[in-house]
């Protein structure tokens, strides 16, 4: 199959907005990902807005960040698709899957998704979906980490406005639950709860139904990560509690704050639970005052 000049060589993803194909350029001889999206963006104001939103999606230059390389609309339907920079690896979702990520790694990760979207912030751009599905784990290379999905899901998003609701709810904000507009620090609540994932392997904010999941959102505090996983350093149980604040004014001020708390963690050899610490600084400090 081929859409545009792009060889279609598998389909690698199927989601809400459409499907991701790894495929081949010709042209530059590369492995790229076309992304297929659904019909509604092929005609009148959804068409004229998606190529507004993938024009400033793609000014956007960052390691952390998928890199948009091309647009365009299919021949026979119009439906637009995305050429995206082909990632080897897989969605943070799935390594989730098998239980949680050890903290170290988790504030690395969590770190470098952090810096992505304060790049994008500068721009003026909210992701409005942050999730472990659009966070993708390279495995070559040294930058791990690459956000996906921009923009478009802001974009389906406002256009569901009225619609039911679609999408993950267990990863919306509280301004987003009561349908109120979104800014940086919604993006930063959602990576909270994805980080929240990441270091216990449970999500904050869980329910059997949409109702119970929002009614949590907007008031439950969630357990502190260091005592849903004992080995986590209690440093996270405050860093995630201002990621998680209901009130995004005592949030984080911007991404690259919380960026410059997670990275310092990051370098940290794994902590010993507290109760199998030997008290060393009071030793030690008598030890100095005898030298
Ligand atoms: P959706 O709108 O369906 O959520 P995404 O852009 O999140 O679409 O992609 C769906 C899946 O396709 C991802 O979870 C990932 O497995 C795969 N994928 C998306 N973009 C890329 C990429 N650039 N490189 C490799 N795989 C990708
Ligand atoms: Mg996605």
């Amino acid at each position: 199959m081929q859409v545009g000049r792009y060889e279609i060589l598998e389909i690698i993803g199927r989601g809400a907005s459409g499907q991701v194909a790894r495929a081949h350029d010709p042209l530059i001889n590369r492995i790229v990902a076309v992304k297929l999206l659904s019909s509604e963006f092929a005609q009148g104001m959804a068409r004229e807005e998606f190529i507004r939103e993938a024009r400033v999606v793609g000014q956007l230059s960052h390691p952390g960040i998928i890199t948009l390389h091309d647009m365009g609309f299919e021949e026979s339907s119009s439906t637009p698709y995305l050429v995206m920079e082909y990632v080897e690896g897989q969605p943070l979702e799935k390594l989730i899957s098998k239980g949680h990520i050890p903290y170290a790694r988790a504030c690395a990760w969590a770190g470098d998704v952090a810096s992505a979207l304060a790049a994008a912030h500068r721009k003026g751009v909210i992701h409005g979906d942050v999730k472990p599905a659009n966070i993708l784990i390279s495995d070559e290379g040294r930058v791990k980490v690459k956000l996906t999905d921009f923009g478009i899901a802001r974009l389906q998003n406002r256009d569901a406005s009225g619609a039911p609701l679609l999408g993950t709810p267990a990863y919306w904000c509280p301004e987003q639950v009561l349908g109120k507009p979104q800014n940086a620090r919604s993006d930063l609540f959602s990576l909270g709860v994805v980080f929240y994932e990441m270091v216990t392997g449970q999500r904050p904010f869980e329910g059997q139904s949409l109702q119970s999941i929002c009614g949590q959102i907007l008031s439950a505090t969630p357990l502190p990560p260091s005592h849903a996983n004992p080995s986590a350093p209690a440093a996270l149980d405050a860093i995630l509690g201002r990621c998680l604040a209901k009130d995004p004014l005592s949030r984080y001020a911007t991404c690259d704050e919380l960026a410059a708390e997670l990275y310092p963690l990051a370098r940290r050899k794994a902590v010993i639970p507290q109760a199998l610490t030997p008290p060393p600084v009071v030793a030690t400090h008598r030890r100095l005052r005898l030298f």
